[in-house]
């Protein structure tokens, strides 16, 4: 509403403009009437009061320009419109006086120029609101038909139109009936069709400005999609090369090796040597692949419906860790399992969550040290439901904490410790703690342990 009033406040302020410019027009021709008809019928026409009249109006419309300038300045005030409708009121009303004045003194009702009357309304109803307008119409008509009564009944003089002196037309009853009906029928014909086109113009404008602002927030967001786009089309790039760059380490030392082998330059035993070293790079190669087909699933279940069911993340747990016992007792490390009683069930994928555990545990007994503690832990909260592993491995520096769920990251002491490694897994895990509305953080000190927490949804 408020940016309505605005738009028809700026609207007002134009048209205003225009009109005093048009004023401008009407003095002259105006000035020039008189002065011809002063040349052709001297004496006839009382010329005095109407050039005072044509000096008013010039007067007027200096001070209206003055006036207009002071609107101008502020035309974005809300609220102000009213103050501005007032004025183009004030103008159409003193330019209606100024032309039954100037009627008066050039023949009255016998004036045809009494058809000016038609023009002043339609500039009201191109200027004001409907109804303001017909009031303007009304008002014209009661200057008009004032003007016969009064000439008819000699309460003022009557200046006759050179040649129609003695005629009396402003005596004739039938005439001056005719003439009234005829004129205030003109001016309220006239406000109804000129205030419904502008109307018509007003709302096609208010539209137009409607469908142009909604055209402007569709091409923002567009370019934000295409922004979206391009940062997801980089991202595939650089993926891309990445996973180029991971598979042709291994595939480099598989060919030498193959080289070396089908040269016939090293011995068999040497040759069997190296075919198990090849056969490593080879597993190592597979495990990358197998992750990055992992990855590449979690990143489609993104857009798709997920294949989720009601889940007890201890049963998972509990399973992980009989399968991971034996690889930590190798490494003399204790791992321990602490599940609250009662852990709410989660909304997840129970393959899926296999595999965070999974990933977790074996990382913290990857890079613990022989002898070192690792407890995998569940518990609930409020909304949630909390899983976590802490060990007290080799910790991660807080610069590396940063990127540690990135693909293929690896920080400098995990590749000290154990050459074999992807740097997928962690991101592998957080993609599908994302997937299932959950999140994942870290708590780590480098040389005193790690400890991996993450969150979900309770279902139940
Ligand atoms: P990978 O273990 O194959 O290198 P991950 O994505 O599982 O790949 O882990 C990424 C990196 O995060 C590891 O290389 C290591 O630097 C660090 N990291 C993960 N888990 C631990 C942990 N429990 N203790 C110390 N560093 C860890």
């Amino acid at each position: 509403m408020l940016e309505e009033q605005l738009s028809f406040h700026t609207e007002l302020i134009e048209r205003i403009d225009w009109l005093l410019r048009l004023r401008w027009l009407a003095v002259v021709g105006t000035l020039s009437a008189i002065l011809v008809a002063s040349g052709l019928f001297p004496g006839v026409l009382p010329i005095g009061p109407m050039v005072a009249i044509v000096a008013a109006i010039v007067f007027y419309n200096l001070l209206f320009l003055l006036y207009a300038r002071v609107l101008q300045a502020d035309a974005a005030a809300a609220g102000r419109w009213r103050r501005t409708l007032l004025f183009a009121s004030v103008q159409i009303v003193l330019d209606l006086l100024a032309l039954a004045a100037l009627l008066h003194f050039s023949g009255g009702v016998e004036n045809p120029c009494a058809m000016f009357f038609v023009l002043h309304v339609i500039i009201a109803s191109i200027l004001l609101p409907r109804g303001m307008s017909f009031a303007v119409a009304g008002f014209a008509s009661i200057l008009f038909a004032a003007l016969a009564l009064l000439e008819y009944t000699g309460l003022i003089p009557h200046h006759p139109l050179p040649g129609l002196a003695g005629v009396g037309l402003h005596r004739q009853v039938p005439y001056l009936l005719v003439s009234v009906l005829a004129t205030v029928t003109a001016l309220f014909a006239a406000v109804y069709m000129a205030s419904s086109i502008s109307g018509q113009l007003r709302t096609k404008e208010r539209e137009l400005v409607r469908s142009s602002k909604a055209a402007a927030a569709r091409s923002r967001e567009l370019e934000a999609v295409t922004t979206r786009l391009r940062g997801i089309d980089e991202e595939r790039t650089r993926f891309m090369m990445l996973v180029s760059h991971e598979l042709r380490a291994p595939l480099n030392t598989i060919y030498s090796v193959l080289d070396l082998a089908t040269g016939g330059y090293a011995s068999p035993e040497k040759s069997q040597e190296m075919l198990l070293r090849a056969k490593q790079r080879v597993t190592e190669m597979l495990k990358l692949i197998n992750e990055l087909l992992m990855l590449a699933k979690a990143r489609e279940e993104e857009f798709k419906e997920k294949e989720r069911e009601l889940t007890q993340l201890a049963d998972i747990l509990q399973d992980v860790v009989k399968l991971m016992r034996v690889e930590a007792e190798s490494k003399d490390m204790f791992l321990g399992v602490d599940i609250a009683p009662d852990v709410p069930s989660v909304w997840v994928n129970p393959d899926r969550i296999k595999l965070v555990w999974t990933n977790l545990l074996s990382n913290a007994i990857k890079y613990t040290e022989p002898g070192g503690i690792i407890v995998a832990s569940l518990s609930a909260n409020e909304g949630f439901v909390r899983g976590s592993v802490r060990d007290t491995g080799i910790g991660i520096a807080p610069e590396d904490q940063p990127s540690i769920f990135s693909d293929f990251f690896r920080a400098k002491n995990a590749r000290q410790l154990s050459a074999i490694g992807t740097g997928i897994g962690l991101s592998l895990v957080k993609r599908i703690i994302e997937n299932a509305e959950g999140r994942i953080w870290l708590k780590s000190e480098l040389g005193k342990g790690s400890e991996f927490v993450f969150e979900l949804p309770r279902g139940a």
